[in-house]
């Protein structure tokens, strides 16, 4: 007796397979159960689904065929996790299937069933050897007032919750007291902790160890971040799904986490765009805690000094219509004050200072004070573009509308969109002069250029043997080799770096103790931004990088932000100055409200490639004008299509489609409906010659 089992398999994106597959089976699985199953001429991880409305299709259209095994000894995923599942894709618009298998760890989908019941087996081995032995209790840090009351006000209610707490005042000690409340009270309780970058996670994991290793044994805590390798990725996902790990500590990949037990989910720097999944399936990891929380009755708290417009917005009065509760925390810890913010007018500066006088000087003295500064450009490598002084040529490259960033390390061109690497060349390829030179500046020349400026500077300390400034670059380049970072950052926490030079890398989320000045050497750009999210993100980086200074009140006085800009009377440095946050969200609000953009409209954004840019743009012309028949057509705007800002990338043409609505849930609607229109517009005429399309739901980028 056969029967007829739905099954979601990893569907290659935009095949019309949407839904789960029809497989036989001898005998009835529950939904969530993990299964192999044949897929053309291959086998596969698959996910027994409930079944589709008319009941599924088959992978070979004449003949049904049997699952090839059943991964048993894993438990099925839960009906939470399977719900998550269906409306991250329903929302973003992509296959059930593909969000599923991508939500599970990689070596899941390429072991066997006899090679995962040998893992398994270790695994249980190892969680049987660490049994937690000594239950010493760490030291509980005392909290603050302003902590006790966070704490309190989020033990009585049911939130969501929106903690708004300065750079330094302790929101990390926040959520482990929460964490540890729930954990006690609760044995079976788990949570999620979500941090931005990987970057992060080690300084936040030591913590995290620290605190509850000692209460539930070294198993208690796991990750979950892109860093890991396979088997530590499955290693942990198998520990969270268990129930063995307590609190699972990851990036956004963890909010899919299989938990049996979620209770509580914090999104620390919530406000951060890498909680959206920029390829795929486009989910914001943020956004999905929220609807996770509420499905699973867990608390969730997101956290920032300077949060999202879209989670501020939500954060206002219950009176006006606010659904999350605001906990504030102003004051940093142990009297550190928040830096004093100083723009240097460089109208009034030597006209090709990169460095003003002024800030030179400042830096001089906190390097002879024996404090640390901390100095970052948005721009890695040693200049954007190379120029022939004799003739036109710039150093484009061939394959992408942008230039190709000189690296002076190895003497390399190198395009950051597609990748293309050359070496430099002796004489310009157009006209053969010799003199070429590099334009502007990227991190690895701002180093460079301050090593020159400060060689006449000692440290203070042993007389007779006067040192050397020490300076160091952190970027996506100087950490690329493993264990770097850590490396980098650990000579920094320990005092043997002066100044500290990178990109948005540094500025985030580090405890650096000894940073007494912080400075933004060339913020401009952003404020003229055709992005109308652009003042949003630069005013947190800014926010962020200011935070990054006088972190202890033991080290320095006064410490410092520096803003090198030719607007320093820009209302966003004058908010800056005050570190007012709420008045530089309120004075973005207003301009969004009477623009009707995001949050008081919901967006989306459909983007296509192909050979030539007619073609991608023909072909959302052709759907948009396809949609306007669908029934929520007249509660959506759909915008004219236009190539993207960086037009070609890798000789690909890339052209999008901005669609937006005052109600998310016509958007919605209009979107699900509209799938089945672009996939006939691309089997149609104008859809020849596309090489891909995708949708991006809440963008981030526009
Ligand atoms: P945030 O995440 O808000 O930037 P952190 O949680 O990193 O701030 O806290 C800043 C520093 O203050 C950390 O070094 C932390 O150990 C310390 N800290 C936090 N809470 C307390 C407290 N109640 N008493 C003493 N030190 C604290
Ligand atoms: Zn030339
Ligand atoms: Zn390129």
């Amino acid at each position: 007796m056969n029967h007829r089992l739905p099954v979601l398999v990893q569907t290659p994106a935009h095949s019309q397979v949407a839904g789960p597959l029809t497989y036989l089976c001898e005998q009835i699985l529950l939904p969530g159960t993990l299964v192999r199953v044949p897929f053309g001429k291959r086998e596969t991880l698959g996910l027994v689904w409930t079944a589709a409305p008319g009941g599924g299709v088959a992978i070979d259209a004449d003949k049904l065929r049997p699952i090839a095994g059943v991964l048993d000894a894993i438990a099925p995923l839960s009906t939470h996790w399977q719900q998550l599942v269906a409306f991250a894709a329903a929302y973003y618009q992509r296959g059930a299937g593909e969000v599923a298998l991508a939500a599970l760890p990689p070596q899941l989908r390429d072991l066997n069933t006899t090679q995962l019941a040998r893992r398994l087996k270790r695994q249980a081995r190892l969680t049987a050897l660490v049994l937690p032995e000594n239950q010493i209790t760490p030291d509980l840090i005392a909290a603050t007032v302003e902590q006790t009351r966070a704490i309190a006000q989020f033990d009585a209610q049911t939130g969501p919750f929106l903690l708004f707490g300065a750079t330094g005042s302790g929101k990390t000690e926040v959520y482990l007291q929460c964490v540890k409340q729930l954990l006690t009270r609760d044995p079976s309780a788990q949570a999620i902790l979500m941090v931005p970058e990987i970057n992060l996670t080690p300084q936040l994991q030591a913590r995290v160890k620290e605190r509850f290793v000692p209460l539930y044994g070294e198993d208690a805590v796991v990750s979950m971040h892109s860093g890991m390798t396979h088997p530590q990725r499955l290693a942990s996902w198998l520990a969270a799904h268990s129930g063995a790990a307590r609190i699972v500590l990851g990036t956004r990949m963890a909010v899919f986490a299989s938990l049996p037990r979620c209770r509580l989910i914090v999104v620390d720097e919530e406000h951060d765009p890498s909680y959206k999944q920029q390829e795929g399936a486009r989910y914001s990891a943020r956004d999905l805690a929220i609807y996770r929380g509420r499905l699973e009755g867990a608390k969730v708290m997101l956290g920032s000094a300077t949060p999202s417009l879209e989670s501020w917005h939500h954060s206002r009065p219950t009176a006006e219509g606010g659904r999350y509760v605001r906990l504030e925390m102003p004051s940093r810890i142990g009297e550190g004050a928040l830096p004093l913010v100083r723009r240097v007018d460089m109208n009034h500066q030597p006209s090709k200072a990169v460095f003003s006088p002024p800030l030179l000087q400042a830096i001089t003295e906190r390097v002879a004070r024996g404090e640390q500064s901390m100095v970052f450009l948005n721009r890695r490598g040693y200049a954007p573009v190379l120029a022939c002084s004799a003739c036109e040529w710039k150093s484009e490259c061939p394959h992408c509308s942008a230039y190709r960033v000189f690296h002076k390390i190895d003497r390399t061109l190198r395009c950051h969109h597609c990748g293309f690497t050359e070496r430099v060349p002796r004489a310009c390829p157009e006209c053969g002069n010799v003199d070429i030179a590099p334009v502007g500046r990227g991190t690895e020349r701002l180093e460079e250029h301050l090593a020159e400026l400060l060689a006449d500077v000692r440290r203070p300390g042993n007389e007779s043997i006067a040192e050397q400034v020490r300076i160091t670059r952190i970027d996506a380049d100087s950490t690329r080799l493993k264990g770097e970072l850590e490396k980098q950052l650990a000579k920094v926490h320990a005092g043997e770096v002066d100044v500290l030079v990178g990109t948005q890398m540094i500025a985030k989320g580090h405890d650096f103790r000894r940073i007494t000045l912080v400075a933004a050497i060339n913020p401009d750009a952003a404020l003229f931004s055709s992005d109308f999210r652009a003042p949003e993100r630069l005013f947190s980086l800014l926010m962020q990088a200011a935070g990054r200074a006088g972190r202890d009140a033991k080290v320095s006085g006064q410490s410092e932000m520096w803003i090198q800009t030719f607007y320093p009377g820009h209302p966003l440095f004058e908010a800056l100055k005050r570190h007012d946050y709420p008045a530089f969200a309120a004075q973005q609000l207003k301009e969004r409200q009477s623009a009707g953009m995001p949050p008081f409209s919901s967006q989306a954004l459909v983007r296509a490639e192909a050979r030539e840019q007619d073609i991608a743009q023909g072909f959302l012309v052709a759907a948009s004008e396809a949609a306007q028949d669908l029934p929520d057509a007249p509660f959506v705007t759909m915008y004219p299509a236009v190539p993207m800002s960086i037009q070609r990338v890798a000789n690909i043409e890339r052209a999008q489609m901005l669609v937006e609505s005052p109600s998310r849930a016509h958007l919605q609607r209009f979107l699900t409906a509209w799938h089945a229109v672009l996939h006939a517009t691309r089997q149609s005429p104008a859809g020849k010659g596309v090489i891909r399309w995708a949708v991006d739901v809440d963008p981030l980028a526009i």
